[in-house]
């Protein structure tokens, strides 16, 4: 069957590595009509926002796409296009595995673990007031006549909304997810003891959601003692779910542990729609050195092809990625190899093809 896929290379290092994923993704014999679609730093200039509108229409068109990361330049008025598109396509749930491969150093040796991280809401809402803005200062005022105290008053505001229906959404896919995958218990992270209206709430509905699935175990960490918890005994842990920025620390701290963000895949879920992205950035100090390791996009091809229901495909992407890494001779600089990006790609080709 062909599959037509939006593909958003991105800026950065983004099309060096989405030209090796393509590559090998091709290899597997998978028939894939990729629909290439630009965004990010590179084409303001041609179409006055890195997010131009065919981008999204293409992927509610195709219903699934992979994306190479696209720059968020700090300190500007320029928001991220990854939130956008997150928000756009109301992809709520943010997949994050991280699961240890032989041959990429590291602490440990038998990580196998999810992140599930809430994508549309909390401190990412995107809602925020600058500070001395007439917004700051009326809702200041407003906080203030409610019993709102404030140490200082020039403070810039970024509001934290968690909802039953978000943090249910999310939870529940964490739960089908484990259950599906043949996964045994799901941990729910939080600060419900600092903040008991937001973080109390998601962990009162994780609890309650949890009751559905007695076939799974439940239970709940805080944040600050889920990052020890996760540097010290990982292996403890399954499924994890997070709101939003809690999961997006959890996930790169996660990536340290298996070996690093060129080693992180990840998928955007929604009721509709999936983008497919890794974990990492544009790592701009790098675009267009042929330097930097493909096998995170790599590896999140694997997890697009089975939701594509491409298993074979998705093995066979697998399994040659995971040989080449284990070999260590045609790997990239992170991996202590001198490969380049499409040189590591073409191992992993040559693997598939043998
Ligand atoms: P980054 O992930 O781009 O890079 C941090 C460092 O990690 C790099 O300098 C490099 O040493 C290493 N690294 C990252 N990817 C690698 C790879 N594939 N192979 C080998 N080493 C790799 O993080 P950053 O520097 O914080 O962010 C750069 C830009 O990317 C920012 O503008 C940020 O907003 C953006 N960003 C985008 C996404 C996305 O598109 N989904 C995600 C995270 C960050």
């Amino acid at each position: 069957m062909m599959h037509t896929i939006t593909m958003i290379p991105g800026d950065g290092i983004g099309p060096e590595i989405s030209e090796a994923m393509r590559r090998v993704v091709d290899s597997t014999g998978v028939k894939i009509d990729w629909e290439i679609q630009e965004a990010g730093a590179d084409v303001m200039d041609k179409y006055g926002t890195p997010l131009p509108d065919q981008v999204i229409e293409s992927v509610k068109r195709n219903k699934v796409a992979i994306k190479g990361p696209i720059t968020t330049p700090v300190g500007t008025g320029f928001r991220s296009v990854n939130v956008a598109l997150r928000k756009a396509l109301d992809l709520y749930a943010n997949l994050r595995p991280a699961y240890s491969l032989k041959g990429v150093k590291s602490r440990y040796e038998d990580i196998d673990l999810v992140i599930v991280r809430e994508n549309t809401e909390d401190l990412y809402a995107g809602i925020e007031f600058e500070q001395g803005s007439d917004e700051a200062i009326e809702l200041i005022d407003f906080i203030k006549e409610r019993g709102g105290k404030f140490r200082f008053e020039d403070a810039g505001i970024s509001i934290k909304p968690i909802s039953v229906s978000g943090s249910e959404r999310i939870v529940r896919f964490a739960y089908e997810y484990a259950r599906r995958e043949g996964r045994k218990k799901v941990t729910a992270v939080h600060k419900a003891n600092i903040m008991k209206y937001s973080d109390g709430l998601f962990l009162r509905v994780a609890n309650e959601v949890g009751e559905d699935y007695p076939d799974i175990e439940t239970e709940d960490r805080i944040v600050d003692n889920m990052c020890m918890q996760l540097v010290q005994k990982p292996e403890l842990y399954d499924v994890i779910a997070c709101p939003n920025l809690y999961g997006d620390i959890l996930s790169d701290l996660c990536a340290g542990l298996v070996g690093g963000l060129g080693m992180a895949p990840g998928a955007n879920i929604g009721e509709e729609y999936a983008v497919f992205e890794p974990v990492h950035g544009s790592a701009p100090k790098y675009a267009g050195l042929n330097k930097v390791n493909p096998t995170a996009l790599i590896l999140t091809s694997v997890l697009m092809l089975k939701h594509l229901g491409e298993r074979e495909a998705a093995d066979k992407v697998f399994n040659a990625t995971r040989d080449v890494i284990a070999e260590g001779k045609n790997v990239t600089y992170d991996l202590g190899g001198t490969a380049g990006t499409s040189g590591i790609a073409d191992a992993i080709i040559d693997k598939i093809q043998s």
